[in-house]
């Protein structure tokens, strides 16, 4: 009987341990929610724009709207800035937030204009996209939506990243 009431005082002590630890591993994982919730609604340095599919259509172009608004993709080779080397900020072509710079650009071979980075990471959002069989990750405008590209981690140095980005959804302006 001496045995079995040692056994039982231990697993009364061992459950009270148990219970403790639970409680406060609880009372971090709360208060880290918190902060990270308030930290990403105070970072957008805009107002998010939303036009109906009339409205876009009325200032862009057939392709422009099929690429960014229908997720479309321009054929390699064809768009306007695959090769081009001004040197200044990609805009994007529906709300006209800067999105890429010319700094960050470089030739990849793909077809498309490619670059290791966008000007701000809080301008462009990055969603999974499952569509077309493949796994990949969305790029689009945080301010509008817009469709742009895909991002791959097969990129130069320093991040390893590459943008493929279509033209169709970037309006440049020189420095
Ligand atoms: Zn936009």
């Amino acid at each position: 009987m001496a045995i079995y009431r040692i056994f039982l005082v231990a697993m009364v002590l061992l459950l009270g341990v148990a219970c403790s630890s639970n409680k406060s591993i609880k009372q971090t994982d709360s208060g880290a929610v918190a902060i990270t919730s308030t930290a990403q609604k105070d970072s957008l340095p805009f107002e998010k724009v939303y036009k109906t599919p009339t409205q876009w259509k009325a200032q862009l172009t057939y392709d422009q709207y099929h690429i960014t608004r229908e997720k479309g993709t321009e054929q390699a080779f064809t768009g306007a800035y695959y090769n081009y080397k001004g040197e200044g900020l990609y805009h994007c072509v529906c709300c006209d937030l800067p999105l890429f710079s010319s700094t960050t650009k470089f030739k990849s071979g793909t077809g498309w204009p490619s670059f290791w980075a966008p000007f701000n990471t809080v301008y462009v959002n990055e969603v999974v996209d499952s569509s077309h069989g493949m796994y990949r990750t969305e790029v689009l405008c945080n301010k509008c939506n817009a469709h742009l590209g895909h991002v791959f981690d097969d990129g130069p140095k320093p991040t390893g990243l590459r943008y493929c980005i279509n033209s169709a959804a970037l309006n440049f302006k020189a420095d």
